[in-house]
């Protein structure tokens, strides 16, 4: 498949473009960097009620000429799709509307892509220029308890969500990245058993670490599971049979899509949830 720019059903309105300013880079672990953004643009973010908000991030094209002031909803109007800026899809991990700041932890997947290599080298004073917030989840009230599993493009939303548990919800949650050195602490609630998974060097996105965890894990045999599972295509894709198959669970109880797709560059991957290999 060519990589053309992802098109989108947003509308200006619905996501409008926030710009903002990198404040400052932590390296959080060797595989995930945090961009903390703010500045005067900040006034403009309406943030919404959604755990696993989200948001896309513009990247304009080398070569292309772009008005500027850049504004993507316009040059989606008036220039051909081969033009538009990229985008790509990241969590707002938090938002601190005091210190009027938000934070987006990135995978550092290695040279290829445009937002890992841009998130490792960020600096303070870089524009970060997006259009959001969406979202969708929000931990189901009525729940006995949870699960969550997702790799490390999903432990931003993953974490976002525990930490919004009550503080007596129980569960568990798989969490795959590579190594020791790459778990995070996450303030979840007592009740939730957070099991690391390290393929140790292995490819991302690749061997059956995740989905045999949750399909070997402990499923209570009472009690209504609100499950929450995100990460790379193929991973979800043998998730999908745990869930539905396996455990006969119901489509409401489960949160359940691709993050991404090993071996596809967003707007492929994007393009190709229109066809039978990318429907989950
Ligand atoms: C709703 C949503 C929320 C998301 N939240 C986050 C988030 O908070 N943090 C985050 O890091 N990602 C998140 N992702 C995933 C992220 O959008 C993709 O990983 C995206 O492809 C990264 O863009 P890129 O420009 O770095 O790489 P691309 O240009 O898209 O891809 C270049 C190459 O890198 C590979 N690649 C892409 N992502 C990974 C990865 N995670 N590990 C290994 N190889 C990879 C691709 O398969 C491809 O071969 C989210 C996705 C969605 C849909």
């Amino acid at each position: 498949m060519s990589t053309v720019p992802a098109a989108t059903s947003a509308t200006k309105k619905s996501r409008p473009q926030i710009n903002l300013t990198v404040v400052r880079r932590e390296q959080l672990s060797p595989h995930m960097v945090r961009i903390v953004a703010g500045g005067d643009g900040f006034a403009d973010y309406v943030n919404n009620d959604f755990v696993d908000r989200y948001v896309k991030i513009v990247f304009p094209q080398a070569g292309v000429d772009y008005a500027q002031p850049l504004d993507l909803w316009t040059i989606r109007e008036t220039m051909p799709r081969e033009q538009w800026p990229f985008t790509r899809t990241y969590t707002v991990r938090w938002v601190d509307s005091v210190a009027q700041e938000l934070a987006i932890d990135f995978v550092i997947h290695g040279d290829e892509g445009l937002a890992g290599p841009w998130a490792a080298a960020a600096r303070p004073g870089d524009p970060l220029t997006f259009t959001g917030p969406g979202g969708a989840y929000n931990p189901a009230p009525d729940a006995d308890w949870y699960l969550f599993a997702g790799d490390e493009a999903a432990l931003p939303a993953i974490a976002a969500s525990l930490e919004a548990l009550p503080t007596e919800a129980r569960g568990v949650a798989f969490l795959e990245v590579d190594s020791d050195a790459d778990i995070q602490p996450i303030a979840a609630p007592a009740g939730v058993k957070i099991t690391w998974l390290r393929r140790n060097g292995a490819p991302a996105g690749t061997g059956d670490l995740l989905v045999s965890a949750v399909a070997n894990a402990d499923w209570p045999a009472v009690g209504k599971v609100d499950v929450f599972a995100h990460g790379e295509r193929g991973y979800m894709k043998g998730l999908r049979e745990v869930f539905f198959v396996q455990q006969g669970l119901d489509r409401k109880q489960v949160s359940l899509s691709g993050y991404w797709a090993a071996g596809r560059v967003e707007d492929d991957f994007q393009a190709e949830k229109k066809l039978p290999i990318g429907q989950i």
